[in-house]
């Protein structure tokens, strides 16, 4: 049997670094390399500045290129580069850090897991759950629920539970990891529904991004997130709120889960724990869920996951600074002022015959746009205007930089949208 088909077109050449979630035939020969970064700027290798108005991946909260965050990397690497976390050892960055988490969550006297990112977390998380209840005497329960338009990331689970089908699809399976299934991201009847159906004891845990940012900068609908939350209580399943977008004060809260009122069983956190200076990522567990691991006694299990770089000393040492720096420069509260004018600013934009709706939460914003201006066309053209913004589902704009853009930065943002859909509307 051959596997090569004759019809095929040629491949493209291209750099050896095979990008990530990119259509390559589509970025090879325009791709942007960028080299250097200065605060809310970015600088690519052909000579162009670039305001950063999606901070990354909504990573680079308190700015790029920061040297108090050198500072502290350099300072860890020649004490202690790491050590890991296993069995009977620590680290002391690592314990300082889950100290640290543990005194400003939302979640009383929980436990915390450190590992490289947020699909880390994520993993963890819904093993967790489904560990939880196996112990607990309760095998049936191992269904993963997340909602449609999800994104919690690409590892193993987070491509099982991607509510945007498209991550999910082509690996043979309906769900790469067996037992997971989408709920209604808009109508809390319909999760409720949807949870009788499978039934209870079937499901370890639900899993929700309080925003649901790649999915389109979607805001909950009022009252749902709360919704969720007494299914997950009456049907004894385990809420996992995701916080790797909003947490560390991406809504003008230190987590979402504080905007929302929420108590969830996990929370899942990554990107601005570090603000992207160094790859970490964990999970806060509440009580209920570590102490059986926990209890003096040889029947007590262990929860088998770890990695090398769980706890990294220097990842943590990186993260205790920028905690340090949200701190001192009052970086949360100045997310609720963005927030205040970046409303006021997509107030006047949602009158645009090009724009259907603007969504905003925090410093994350959203522009939905009608069909036929293209949210990846505008998202180009605005790099020729000096600005990063990134096309995501639902043909929305996002707007997300920095937390310590200035009011004239983000206005400035703001109205170089609203230039190229003028100008798009004049062709
Ligand atoms: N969860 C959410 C809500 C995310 O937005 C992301 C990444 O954007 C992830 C999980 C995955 O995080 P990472 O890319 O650090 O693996």
């Amino acid at each position: 049997m051959s596997y090569k088909n004759e019809n095929e077109a040629a491949p493209i050449t291209g750099p050896a670094l095979w990008s990530a979630q990119a259509h390559l035939p589509s970025v090879l020969g325009r791709q942007l390399i960028i080299e250097r970064a200065e605060g809310g700027y970015v600088f690519t290798t052909d000579g162009r500045r670039l305001f950063d108005g999606t901070a990354g991946l909504w990573h680079a909260n308190v700015g790029h290129a920061r040297p108090e965050l050198a500072d502290a990397a350099h300072a860890q690497m020649l004490r202690l580069e790491t050590y890991h976390v296993f069995g009977r050892y620590l680290n002391d960055r690592a314990v300082e850090l889950g100290e640290r988490l543990a005194a400003m969550s939302p979640v009383d006297d929980p436990k915390v897991i450190l590992n490289s990112g947020g699909s880390d977390a994520i993993d963890v998380a819904c093993k967790l759950a489904r560990r939880h209840w196996q112990h607990a005497g309760h095998g049936d329960k191992t269904v993963i629920l997340s909602r449609e338009f999800a994104y919690h990331g690409l590892h193993a689970y987070g491509t099982s539970i991607a509510g945007l089908d498209f991550n999910r699809d082509g690996y043979g399976t309906e769900s790469l990891v067996p037992e997971t299934a989408r709920v209604s991201t808009y109508d809390i009847d319909a999760v409720e529904r949807t949870v009788h159906e499978i039934g209870a004891d079937h499901i370890a845990a639900l899993v929700a991004e309080p925003i649901q940012g790649t999915g389109g900068v979607i805001t909950p609908a009022p009252g749902y997130l709360e919704g969720l939350q007494r299914i997950c209580r009456e049907n004894d399943i385990l809420l996992i709120i995701d916080e790797v977008i909003t947490g560390f004060g991406r809504t003008g809260h230190m987590f979402a889960t504080e905007r929302y009122g929420l108590q969830p069983d996990l929370i899942t956190f990554a990107k601005g724990v570090t603000s992207g200076y160094a790859p970490l990522g964990g999970v806060l567990v509440a009580p209920h869920v570590w102490q059986p691991f926990y209890r003096d006694s040889d029947r007590t299990p262990m929860f088998r996951h770890g990695a090398t770089y769980s706890g990294h000393a220097t990842a943590c040492a990186v993260a205790l600074r920028n905690l340090d720096i949200l701190d001192e420069e009052k970086l949360v509260p100045r997310v609720g002022e963005l927030e205040q004018l970046l409303v006021r600013e997509l107030d006047a934009l949602a009158g645009h015959e090009a724009v259907v709706e603007t969504r905003v939460a925090g410093l994350l914003g959203g522009v939905g746009l009608v069909d036929d201006v293209s949210a990846e066309a505008v998202t180009d053209e605005l790099v020729e205007h000096g600005f990063v913004t990134r096309p995501l589902r639902g043909n929305t704009v996002q707007i997300s930089p920095p937390f310590i853009t200035t009011d004239d930065e983000l206005r400035q943002l703001v109205a170089a949208i609203g230039a190229v859909l003028d100008a798009r509307a004049a062709r």
